[in-house]
């Protein structure tokens, strides 16, 4: 069994993935071609944003975003502590400082009472200049940006929508992508739309934003190739993976409805671990399925008995950022209880379309007969 199966979905769609990739192995356009302009198209439309810009992988499409909002040294962003480490190391990347917000107990998003609080505190601090917010729309579960966007209205911050886990996923029919003043997104190989390497995209309504974007992705550079208008970045999506975006976004739908199942399967039947919890009118990307244990030597002893099974696990996210070393210094007097026991209690399952029933049933069997047992 297999925590993460690529080979599967790659036997389904190899005919028309190896016909693209000649194709562009015949044209010699390997940079830019026109799948990258399709595909581009595609997104947008997918999403139902104005403008979608490719991208070289998540974190430059965040990267990118901070620095089209001229983000930089003074500056605060509020990013959650429970997410990938890239969502913060941007914001320290361009010398700005991040701002670690708790998160929500049940949703593992970010905490909008916290949120709210942190931004009134440094505003009385009065030492850095509150400017954007970066929820994570964490195992696929978009964030509340209801209120997320009366937050950001109030404080006047923008707000990035880091969708790296989340895309195909929808809070009441607005699609994961949609959300903020621009979204990223990463096609790194275990996202839930995933190409055969590094990759992302941005989006957002907002022409202006869009062009200033545009210009970071390449070098700075406008119509004129030796023009160079501001700092950028060899930010390009390749040719090829979007050849292969294009294959796989034709059976994202039917793939996020299968991960829904197996999740709806799982959340049914184990018992005694706290299971997801989805809000009314969402559906999750399910990038992955997480549950919590009662304490961490629980979870140690669970892990131990499910690896004795063969049955693969994972931990997203063993220590959260405010812990991290580069950080833990700075932040040691924060304190962020949700986080820090959600990082000792929670683990992964297996989460992937193809995975059979026999699996999922092996996986339940094992877990209840193992907490039944304690
Ligand atoms: C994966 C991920 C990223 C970074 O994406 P890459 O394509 O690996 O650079 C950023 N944020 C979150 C929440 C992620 O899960």
């Amino acid at each position: 069994m297999k925590f993460l199966d690529l080979q599967t979905q790659y036997h389904r769609i190899k005919p028309n993935v190896l016909t693209n990739i000649d194709a562009i192995f015949e044209s010699g356009q390997f940079i830019m071609g026109k799948a990258v302009e399709e595909l581009e198209d595609k997104l947008s439309h997918y999403v139902n944003r104005k403008y979608t810009l490719t991208c070289s992988s998540g974190t430059d499409a965040l990267l990118i975003s901070l620095m089209a909002l001229d983000i930089t040294i003074g500056d605060a962003v509020f990013v959650p502590s429970f997410t990938f480490f890239a969502t913060a190391e941007v914001v320290s990347l361009l010398g700005a400082t991040p701002i670690f917000i708790e998160i929500e107990e049940d949703t593992f998003n970010i905490d909008c009472n916290h949120l709210n609080d942190e931004i009134k505190r440094v505003i009385n601090e009065n030492i850095l200049k509150p400017r954007a917010i970066i929820p994570v729309d964490l195992f696929g579960l978009i964030a509340n940006f209801d209120e997320i966007m009366d937050i950001a209205q109030k404080y006047d911050l923008k707000v990035i929508e880091d969708a790296a886990q989340s895309f195909g996923a929808s809070s009441k029919d607005k699609k994961s992508c949609s959300f903020g003043h621009i979204s990223t997104t990463s096609f790194y190989p275990t996202k839930p739309l995933a190409c055969y390497g590094d990759g992302g995209a941005l989006f957002t309504d907002d022409k202006e934003l869009f062009e200033k974007m545009t210009l970071i992705r390449i070098h700075g550079q406008g119509k004129n190739r030796y023009i160079h208008q501001r700092l950028g970045l060899t930010g390009r999506l390749d040719t090829i993976q979007a050849a292969i975006l294009l294959e796989k976004l034709k059976i994202l739908d039917e793939e996020i409805k299968l991960r829904n199942q197996i999740a709806n399967i799982y959340s049914d039947k184990i018992q005694n671990l706290k299971t997801p919890f989805i809000p009314e009118n969402n559906i999750s990307a399910y990038a992955q399925y997480s549950v919590l244990t009662a304490n961490i030597e629980q979870r140690k002893s669970i892990l131990e008995y499910l690896n004795h099974n063969n049955i693969p696990t994972a931990i997203y996210y063993p220590i959260p950022l405010h812990k991290q070393e580069i950080y833990k210094t700075k932040y040691q007097n924060i304190d962020l209880p949700i986080t820090e026991a959600t990082a000792d209690r929670i683990f992964s399952l297996p989460m992937h379309p193809y995975l059979k029933e026999e699996e999922i049933n092996n996986i339940i069997e094992a877990i209840n007969k193992f907490t039944y047992g304690v």
